[in-house]
């Protein structure tokens, strides 16, 4: 089983053997140290609402994205 993360900034993913949130890793691509998201939480970013969405949505690193997102109670976390 492989599991794909996002870079938060630069979108470049990874893949792990085990499914987690998030990782905290440097990025090969863009050099920045922060959160890969897992893709599925990517993916329901991207299915958001645009009508319940900040402005400068698109500018925001993934991770705040998410953050955002579960403040406003737009996505909601599945437990396992
Ligand atoms: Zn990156």
């Amino acid at each position: 089983m492989t599991e794909t993360y996002v870079c938060s900034h630069c979108e470049a993913t990874v893949t792990r053997p085990f499914e987690i949130r998030s990782l905290i890793r440097t990025c090969d691509e863009c050099d920045e140290n922060g959160r890969f998201l897992h893709e599925s939480l990517v993916e329901s970013l991207h299915s958001l609402p645009d009508e319940e969405l900040p402005d400068d949505w698109e500018t925001l690193p993934l991770d705040e994205r998410f953050e955002l997102a579960l403040r406003q109670g737009l996505i909601q976390l599945t437990r396992k």
